[in-house]
């Protein structure tokens, strides 16, 4: 992965930066030489990863709501004072919320919609000039899940703003196809990370099963029987920005030990 250094001096974007996926990006593209701006809702988390990123190489931006599109101007004015225009985005921030179909009240299903769908919509449709004016070689990300390829029972809005990502990956990614700029969406499968272990504990605190119970029948349909570790959904991340992956485009790219096989 030689050409990675080719994204030294590039300006990143993490949304949700300061845990779990988006704070295993934002160290690995850092550590590649990327300068990241971290993008979240609360300060504290983001220094706390920004202080693992080299000297000058992280930007944090707080109080950047995926859901306001105030709050994503005024976010991304403070990222490119810092650090100039955008050139590869990664759409990070989401959240999961759990309940049958039937008891999925509509303001779940609309806050789903707009923290895990609408997010990458606002947030694109913002950092899109920075892109469009550094031609070839930009980059969109956006992390979506193995629920954007199969359903799953009780997270019905979650498994729809999901695939709903994978469709406007597809989407933008023909029509910027002419300008060099790749749009894919990455696939995690269940991943070792803060939203995951606040479902094993809500789990855990609904049924009485033990942790290692709800473990295991959490990884039962990964065939590798784990979590994915975030780095390496990070890894993927690095492999896609970088020069060597310009043909990869308009991809919904599962990382999930085999789980989700579509053709
Ligand atoms: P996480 O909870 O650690 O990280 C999610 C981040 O998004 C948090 O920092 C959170 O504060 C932020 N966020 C949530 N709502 C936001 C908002 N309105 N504005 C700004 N930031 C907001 O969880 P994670 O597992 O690292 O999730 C990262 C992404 O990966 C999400 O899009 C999630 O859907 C996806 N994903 C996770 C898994 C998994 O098993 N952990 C699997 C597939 C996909």
């Amino acid at each position: 992965m030689g050409d990675l250094d080719a994204i030294a001096g590039r300006h990143v974007l993490v949304t949700g930066a300061g845990s779990g996926i988006g704070a295993s990006i934002a160290r690995r593209l850092g550590r590649a030489g990327a300068r990241v701006t971290l993008a979240g809702r609360r300060e504290a988390p983001l220094r706390a990863v920004a202080a693992d990123l080299p000297d000058g190489a992280a930007h944090v931006v707080a109080g950047f709501d995926v859901t306001d599109p105030q709050a994503i101007a005024d976010g991304l004015a403070g990222a490119r004072a810092a650090f100039g225009p955008v050139s590869i985005l990664v759409n990070n921030a989401g959240a999961a919320e759990t309940a049958p179909f039937g008891r999925t009240s509509l303001a779940q299903w609309q806050s789903v919609i707009a923290v895990d769908l609408t997010s990458v919509f606002l947030v694109t449709q913002a950092v899109l000039p920075d892109l469009e004016a550094g031609g070839a070689g930009g980059r969109i990300v956006n992390i979506a899940s193995t629920a954007g390829l199969v359903g799953y029972r009780y997270v019905s809005a979650y498994c729809a703003a999901k695939h709903g990502v994978i469709g406007l990956t597809r989407s933008l990614a023909l029509e910027l196809a002419r300008t060099g700029i790749t749009v894919n969406a990455i696939c995690p499968g269940y991943t070792d990370t803060p939203l995951v272990r606040e479902a094993i504990a809500a789990i855990i605190a609904k049924t009485g099963r033990t942790e290692a119970e709800v473990l295991a029948e959490m990884t039962a349909g990964n065939p590798q029987r784990r979590l994915v570790d975030p780095d390496e959904v990070a890894e993927t991340v690095a492999w896609v920005v970088s020069p060597g992956a310009a043909s990869i485009n308009g991809q919904a790219i599962a990382v999930a030990g085999g789980e989700v096989m579509v053709g």
